[in-house]
């Protein structure tokens, strides 16, 4: 019943010296329908490098990632991913940016733009499709970000320290938007996947909180949270 599972992934990054460092010793995890999970550790843990082996974007140096039991190398995996940073095209307009993933599928242009058009309305941004990143604030750069990332109703949305780059109170809005969106069963994806390095915001977003402890990130618990959300 797992969507993606890990089984005895590492990580090693080569040096210029030759010496290889490990980044992520043999870890096992999976994420199945239905939750929000949190990957919580300190900077440097990891955090990333998982994420990126758990999206297929990067191989695992060990073990391997898989997508409904099959490699995920060999799978039409079905993620999106919301970065830190945003990441948005800044020569594209707001609904251009979030037509891409789209368009990069081969879905008809009217087809996207309904789409895409929906999506923008589901996040708040009814009225800024003509807009470029720019003129935006951060807060709305990155729900820009959850639109061109569900706008594909992905089985498993990661993100990145999705709320880092932003303003206590501006991050704060956001995770309740999203956690209502999720809670009302209006987000279009399964799962959600969150990298942070903030124990509150884990807390407070997540189902199950995966801990990953430094040098090199191994999980050290991986726990239920027993709150009731509102
Ligand atoms: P986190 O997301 O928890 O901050 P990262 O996964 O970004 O951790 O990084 C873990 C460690 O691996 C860090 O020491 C980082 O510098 C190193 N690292 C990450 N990516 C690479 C890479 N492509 N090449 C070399 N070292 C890397
Ligand atoms: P792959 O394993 O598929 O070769 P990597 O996991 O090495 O891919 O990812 C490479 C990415 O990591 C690049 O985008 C690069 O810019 C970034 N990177 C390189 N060095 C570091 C570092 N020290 N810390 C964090 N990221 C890094």
């Amino acid at each position: 019943e797992a969507i993606i599972r890990a089984e005895r992934v590492e990580k090693y990054y080569a040096q210029p010296s030759e010496n290889r460092i490990q980044v992520i010793s043999p870890t096992d995890l999976s994420i199945v329908p239905g939750e929000i999970v949190a990957l919580l550790g300190p900077s440097g843990s990891g955090k990333s490098t998982l994420l990126r082996m758990l999206t297929g974007l990067s191989k695992p140096s060990a073990g391997e990632v898989y997508w409904h039991g099959q490699p995920i190398s060999q799978s039409e995996s079905n993620v999106s991913i919301v970065f830190q940073s945003f990441a948005l095209f800044p020569w594209l307009t707001v609904l251009q940016n979030v037509e891409a993933p789209l368009q990069a599928k081969g879905i008809a242009p009217e087809e996207r733009t309904r789409r895409a058009m929906k999506m923008l309305d589901t996040v708040g941004l009814d009225g800024f499709q003509s807009a470029y990143p720019k003129e935006l604030s951060g807060g709305m750069r990155q729900r820009v970000g959850f639109a061109r990332a569900l706008v594909v109703e992905p089985e498993v949305l990661f993100m990145d320290e999705p709320f880092s780059a932003l303003d206590v109170l501006t991050a704060e809005n956001l995770r309740s938007e999203l956690l209502e969106l999720w809670h009302n069963h209006t987000m279009p994806t399964q799962s959600i996947f969150i990298v942070t390095h903030n124990i509150e915001e884990a807390v407070l977003l997540a189902d199950r909180i995966i801990v990953l402890g430094r040098n090199p990130g191994h999980i050290r618990t991986d726990f239920r949270v027993n709150l009731q959300h509102p």
